[in-house]
């Protein structure tokens, strides 16, 4: 059984996640992603927030997924999963420096893993979970960006901690 590991922060997941996510499942049999649980400065959901959302928005998909929070090193809790790989997304060049470096460093930790870069769907390819937070604090519409339970999510969460700017 083959199966993959995508590790991410998904603060909170967006349609470009969620596109990766549908591409990375037609590769494996099985799909385990990561939430990393390492508190962010900027995060704006708890790790237990960011799994449910993530949990609810991958029920439709198919294949066999499993999302689980981990606090280790990426390539530990890749081999506790008995993962042969790891997927990625790749926007652009910015992503691309910062993979080329993590990658190289992983491969001399576990060369038994290889990471596997897929590209999200080009309208989506913009889209990052950063800057979803942003627009949002600042009362601008995000439901192009994420799935429409997020988008509930996000505003609600922005209600409750009050808005940006006036
Ligand atoms: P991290 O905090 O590790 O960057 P993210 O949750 O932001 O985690 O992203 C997880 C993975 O998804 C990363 O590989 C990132 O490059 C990829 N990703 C995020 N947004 C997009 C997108 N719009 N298109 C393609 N890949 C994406």
């Amino acid at each position: 059984m083959r199966t993959g590991v995508y590790p991410g922060t998904f603060d909170p997941v967006t349609l470009g996640h969620m596109d990766i996510i549908r591409r990375g499942a037609k590769l494996v049999d099985r799909l385990v992603i990561g939430v990393t649980t390492n508190p962010s400065k900027n995060a704006m959901f708890t790790v237990d927030e960011r799994m449910a959302m993530m949990k609810r928005e991958v029920a439709d998909v198919s294949g066999e997924i499993h999302v689980v929070g981990f606090d280790s090193l990426l390539m530990d809790f890749a081999e506790r999963e008995g993962a042969g790989m790891i997927l990625r997304g790749l926007r652009g060049g910015g992503d691309f420096e910062y993979e080329f470096q993590m990658v190289g460093m992983n491969q001399q930790l576990n060369n038994r893993i290889e990471t596997v870069f897929l590209m999200a769907d080009v309208a989506l390819q913009p889209i990052a979970s950063r800057w979803v937070k942003e627009i949002a604090m600042f009362g601008g519409d995000i439901h192009k960006f994420v799935p429409p339970g997020v988008n509930a999510d996000v505003i609600a969460r922005v209600e409750q901690i009050g808005r940006k700017g006036s």
